[in-house]
């Protein structure tokens, strides 16, 4: 355009001036041609940022895809892996007390016997429901840990905090109704606690090992409660 602009008094003077007649067509025939390829590859910069636009949406979805559970729509194993090892590394730089909760459905394969497979199905969706009601800090996540079993993972809180988170979790899972054809599907819980400031070399896997530990000992005492670890379990 700006080189249209520079030749057209030229041109102009070529085409008024006798015996500049045949260089002003040249020229004429130049900025066509200048003028072609320019509208050219204004269309294809506009396509290719087209296209561009449409990969960052589509890597958007996948991402999306890979970081969630198919059947619950919660947040999956694999981003529960990637999440924990930021935190950790977050926490042991600024000293920040970390909670988490393990949380297994109780008699789950009874479940499945009595209503069938899509029953117990069916009980995890309105499950990760129930669970993700209660936590509302942008920080904290509940996750599919596996199975019929989630996770959720609290950043700033002491164990009397995470107890009370575990309590509306299991108050929210109580007043929950399964239902599933019709019927309503009795589900109670157990939630294994534990907390800690973790310090510089030591393993992300002790936290999920002494939250297991409580889970154990909750399922031992007869299940349907949630309990803080303790070093003697
Ligand atoms: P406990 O109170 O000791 O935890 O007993 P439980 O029956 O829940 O534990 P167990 O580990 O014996 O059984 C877990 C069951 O969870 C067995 C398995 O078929 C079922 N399960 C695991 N994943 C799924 C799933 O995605 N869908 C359904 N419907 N069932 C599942
Ligand atoms: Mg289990
Ligand atoms: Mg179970």
């Amino acid at each position: 355009m700006n080189l249209s602009l520079l030749m057209m008094p030229v041109m102009i003077t070529g085409f008024l001036t006798e015996g500049f007649l045949p260089l002003a067509c040249m020229m004429l025939v130049f900025l066509l041609y200048i003028s072609g390829i320019g509208i050219r590859s204004n269309k294809e910069y506009k396509r290719s940022f087209e296209i561009e636009i449409e990969l960052q949406a589509q890597r958007r979805e996948l991402e999306t895809l890979s970081q969630t559970d198919a059947l619950t729509s919660i947040y999956n194993r694999g981003y529960f892996n990637q999440y924990f090892e930021n935190l950790w590394h977050h926490a042991t730089r600024h000293k920040i007390e970390i909670a988490l909760l393990i949380i297994d459905v109780d008699h789950f394969k009874s479940v499945n016997d009595t209503y069938g497979h899509l029953g117990g199905d069916a009980c995890l969706v309105h499950l990760a429901h129930a669970i993700n009601k209660p936590i509302n800090r942008a920080t904290d996540i509940a996750v599919r840990y596996g199975g019929e079993e989630f996770a959720v993972l609290l950043s700033g809180c002491n164990p009397q905090q995470s107890k009370k988170m575990a309590d509306a979790i299991m108050q929210s899972i109580q007043q929950h109704k399964f239902i599933y054809q019709d019927g309503e599907i009795p589900i109670t819980v157990s939630i294994g606690i534990a907390t800690l400031v973790p310090r510089p070399n030591q393993k992300s896997n002790e936290l999920i090992e002494q939250a297991d530990s409580a889970l154990y000992r909750a399922k031992a005492a007869g299940r349907n409660r949630a309990l803080l670890f303790s070093p003697d379990d």
